[in-house]
């Protein structure tokens, strides 16, 4: 089943019959072959979403039914939690408790998409007054139509729920294509889907390559929506693409968050929430709190309780007990990584501790967590996404200057606040430029919530009834009386 792309409600061989490995990167082996489709199987699965979003039955069904549809896909997938679990362990090397938190979001994704679509009969179709007594308007909600899905390889499965659950609510047909680096899970979409009974075409899976599927997708002028998640410069690409026929876009890109914490915050939760805000799923996270602006007086016995965390940190595979730190998804971004603290080091930051792959693991891409101090920052570890489990901190004397070095970049996807006044955190939040601000945590995320950045960090929002209106196009019907 694997070897096969998933069109029409079938599982086909691409059209150039070619396969590519998957590796764990836990062990740097291959453990996988999928298919890799190219442009002609991208025209395929994207003719077969049009058919089933022109043709039906998916868009016509009511909003109750396709709740039900996508209940029973949640319901599928919770069913099959462990395998799951384990499969984006192998995929992306990540430690099976945070693999396990994201299958749990996906479920969590599918039952709200499928609650939100159930409570939206009676708000399709609303009155509007307009200024005249012999005309009357009403606004109707839509699904928007065809949509390409493209997803990256930092938490595969729930990258993807984001969007094909929402989209599917709203009663769009959609053709998913997954990271080549972690096409797994998403395949496993293409059961659920068979066994869930949604209709043939109007989910569409196609593994294989951003230059091969991702590109062609992109540019088809047969979809009208491209929901993308991913970096900047592939963010863009897809913008251009999208421009020749003015498609809609979501762009969910990258960032540089920044972390302020004040000196009147407790010690041992800043130490917390600065760890989990960049080591949690080893720092490859879009919003990772990658820069660390504490207040002077807290600088040096943060940096040092920090650095104690660190060294106590265990790192290895990440289906073996008790590992908080898994391996890198692989080689390529590993070297990426250690480019980047080589850049780091040559900068004349200081190295507080990290900076190199473990000597105990021979085989896999792994890193030791990695803090870098005293910060220039004109560096380029300050001021670019590193993807990896790499923090910079500085330090500051006043609100305004800590407000000041947050804001100082092309990103904002993510920030935190931290400190036991709250009114100064609730004035320097509202300061952030950023599109998710967190105060006292870093991190925690909520479906019911909008995700999405300011400037480079994106376009559009998802999540919440924002990810749902995103997929639905808004008519306005008036009548002369
Ligand atoms: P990437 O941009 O390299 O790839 C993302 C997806 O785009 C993959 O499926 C890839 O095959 C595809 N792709 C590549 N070239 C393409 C092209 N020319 N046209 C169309 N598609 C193409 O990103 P990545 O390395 O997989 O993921 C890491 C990036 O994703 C980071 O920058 C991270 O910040 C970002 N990210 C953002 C969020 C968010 O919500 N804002 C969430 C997760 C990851």
């Amino acid at each position: 089943m694997t070897a096969r792309l998933f069109i029409d409600g079938q599982w086909v061989a691409p059209v150039s019959g070619e396969t590519f490995d998957v590796i764990d990167p836990g062990k740097g082996k291959p453990f996988a072959e999928v298919a890799r489709a190219g442009a002609a199987d991208v025209d395929l699965a994207v003719k077969a979403a049009r058919r089933a979003f022109d043709e039906g039955p998916w868009p016509k069904l009511s909003f109750a039914e396709r709740g039900a549809v996508l209940r029973k896909m949640a319901a599928l997938i919770s069913d099959r939690i462990d395998e799951l679990a384990e499969l984006e362990v192998r995929d992306n090397g990540k430690p099976l408790p945070e693999a396990r938190w994201d299958i749990e979001d996906v479920v969590g994704c599918f039952e709200y998409y499928a609650d939100m679509a159930e409570g939206f009969a009676s708000e399709q179709s609303q009155p509007v007054s307009v200024g005249a007594d012999d005309f009357t308007s009403r606004v109707r909600k839509e699904p928007l139509g065809v949509v390409g899905a493209i997803v990256p390889w930092n938490f595969p499965m729930l990258m993807a729920a984001w969007k094909v659950a929402p989209a599917l609510a709203a009663g769009c047909t959609v053709v998913l294509k997954p990271s080549e680096v972690t096409p797994m899970t998403a395949l496993v979409y293409g059961e659920i889907a068979e066994a869930a009974g949604l209709p043939a075409g109007a989910l569409n899976i196609l593994t294989g390559f951003g230059p091969e599927v991702g590109a062609p997708l992109s540019e088809h002028p047969l979809v009208d929506k491209v929901a993308f998640t991913g970096s900047v410069p592939t963010g863009s690409k897809i913008m251009q693409a999208a421009a020749q026929d003015v498609k809609t876009i979501s762009l969910e890109l990258g960032g540089k968050s920044p972390f302020i914490v004040f000196a009147d915050s407790d010690l041992e939760a800043a130490v917390e929430w600065i760890m989990f805000g960049i080591f949690w799923n080893q720092g490859e996270v879009c919003s990772a709190t990658s820069r660390v602006l504490v207040e002077r007086e807290m600088y040096e016995p943060l940096l040092e309780r920090l650095s104690a965390e660190c060294a106590k940190l265990k790192i290895g595979y990440g289906m073996d007990e008790d590992v908080l730190l898994g391996a890198i998804v692989n080689e390529a971004q590993h070297r990426k990584i250690l480019a980047a603290i080589e850049s780091g080091k040559e900068s004349g930051a200081r190295l507080v501790c990290g900076g190199k792959a473990p000597a105990h693991l021979s085989e896999g891409y792994y890193l030791e967590a990695t803090i870098f101090a005293d910060v220039p920052t004109d560096a380029s570890i300050w001021k670019e996404e590193i993807f990896g489990p790499v923090v910079c901190i500085n330090p500051f004397d006043s609100e305004a200057e800590a407000l000041r070095e947050a804001n100082d970049s092309e990103f904002g996807l993510g920030a935190a606040v931290m400190s036991k006044d709250l009114e100064r955190c609730d004035r320097v939040a509202e300061g952030l430029r950023a599109g998710i601000v967190w105060i006292n945590c870093s991190q925690p995320t909520f479906i019911e919530v909008p995700w999405g950045g300011y400037k480079r960090s994106g376009i559009g929002r998802e999540l919440g009834r924002w990810g749902f209106e995103a997929y639905l196009e808004t008519k306005q019907i008036t009548s002369y009386h």
